[in-house]
């Protein structure tokens, strides 16, 4: 344990998904051939109109000083329409703040409106770094566990019985990280009637993945009756138009908690970079033909994947409506030992071992709130994710 690190700090584990990424990368600067499937990261290139947006604002010489602290208004304006055309959600330019990704976004949000002891209920599996995000702040990650059997979807009496005299708020994404279920408008609906009983508790919807649906119909839980004006709604850039590494995130906040957003973000980051916001005003003005062509290749993969998994016996796999993540579940395989009489206790176990004898690189579930499961991104090109799946079903067979 590091001493100097503060005792917030001390609370929360690295992200394991970025850890798992940097094992890889560290065993391929060693010469070894590992495919790694691990990080949730588009592996198609930024489109080029997009880039060219960058480099025309940089030609223009008009955006090297501070934008203001939300962002530019035009950008706001853009993401304004955006929520109401295809979203059917109402947020004025002065109640959107542009962050350094929705990673920030939700750093933004939890610290603009957690105290102490506040508990923000989590449906679980859940991106790691929610629990990581709300513990910084103060608060308390109350999870609401779900299985596979149910596509990872809790039931609104689930919700109900999650909901104490502590509770702020209720954070998950749709299409969801790490389970690609999509919640559907009746999902939701039943959410809802729920959450109308509790007027106080704020909705935080994370729709990062709202593009990359294979039901082809997303819905905001913010712009169901009621809803809107207790909705905190979250979206990015880094998976519709490949554009992790600019770092370009957004919320649609109602104003009063908008303008502690605003605060926070002002003493603390000053607002996101000024080319990174030029870009996503023409993705956003450009429209979404590449998020759907890119969307598009993702469904091929996620068939080609969901027919090489199915067939390993062990693993319990569901077909995933968005996203691009397959979370098996791993059950059969604890208690099982390697060739060199080594006994698989736990995901980790499991993903370590898979990347020791497949070359392949996976996230363990203990950190998505859910030990009995691994994830794997099919965000890499159908060569590998066919070569992946080779390895992964040979390995799996060598454990008994
Ligand atoms: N939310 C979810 C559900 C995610 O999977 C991620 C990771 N990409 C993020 C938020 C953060 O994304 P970014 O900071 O790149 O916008
Ligand atoms: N969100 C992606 C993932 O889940 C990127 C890595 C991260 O920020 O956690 O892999």
């Amino acid at each position: 344990m590091n001493k100097k690190e503060s005792l917030r700090l001390q609370n929360v584990e690295e992200s394991s998904t970025l850890a798992m990424a940097a094992l890889a990368r560290e065993y391929k600067s060693k010469g070894i051939d590992v495919i790694s499937l691990s990080l949730g990261e588009p592996d198609f290139k930024t489109p080029q109109h997009i880039c060219d947006g960058a480099k025309n604002a940089i030609d223009s010489g008009n955006y090297f000083s501070y934008p203001p602290v939300p962002g530019y208004l035009d950008l706001r304006e853009a993401i304004s329409e955006k929520f109401i055309n295809e979203n059917n959600l109402s947020y004025s330019p002065n109640e959107i703040i542009v962050s350094n990704g929705v990673k920030h976004s939700i750093t933004n949000v939890m610290f603009s409106i957690l105290n102490k002891g506040d508990e923000v209920i989590v449906f679980a599996p859940f991106w790691v770094s929610y629990s990581a995000i709300i513990t910084l702040a103060d608060g308390v990650p109350k999870y609401i566990n779900t299985t596979i059997e149910n596509d990872f979807k809790p039931t609104p009496s689930q919700l109900e019985e999650a909901i104490s005299n502590k509770t702020k708020a209720v954070i998950f994404s749709s299409p969801c990280n790490p389970t690609g279920t999509v919640f559907t408008r009746e999902d939701l609906e039943g959410y809802r009637d729920i959450l109308e009983k509790h007027p106080e508790i704020i909705i935080i919807s994370d729709e990062i993945y709202e593009h990359i649906n294979f039901t082809d119909r997303h819905t905001s839980i913010g712009s169901l009756e009621s809803m809107n004006g207790r909705t905190i709604t979250m979206n990015g850039f880094s998976k519709a138009f490949a554009m992790t590494g600019w770092r370009l995130g957004y919320i649609g906040a109602p104003k009063s908690i908008a303008k502690s957003i605003n605060k926070m973000q002002g003493q603390t980051t000053s607002a996101n970079c000024s080319i990174a916001q030029r870009a996503g005003l023409v993705a956003l003005k450009e429209g979404n033909k590449c998020a759907l062509e890119m969307k598009g290749e993702y469904l091929k993969r996620r068939n080609l994947v969901y027919n090489h998994l199915i067939k390993i016996d062990k693993l319990k796999v569901n077909k995933p409506k968005g996203a691009f993540y397959f979370f098996p579940e791993i059950n059969e395989y604890l208690g099982n030992h390697s060739k060199d009489g080594k006994k698989i206790n736990s995901a980790n176990d499991l993903a370590l071992y898979l990347l020791e004898d497949a070359k392949v690189s996976l996230v363990p579930g203990e950190d998505f709130g859910a030990p009995n499961c691994i994830r794997l991104s099919y965000a890499a090109s159908e060569k590998e994710l066919i070569e992946a799946t080779q390895r992964l079903e040979l390995s799996l067979s060598k454990l008994t």
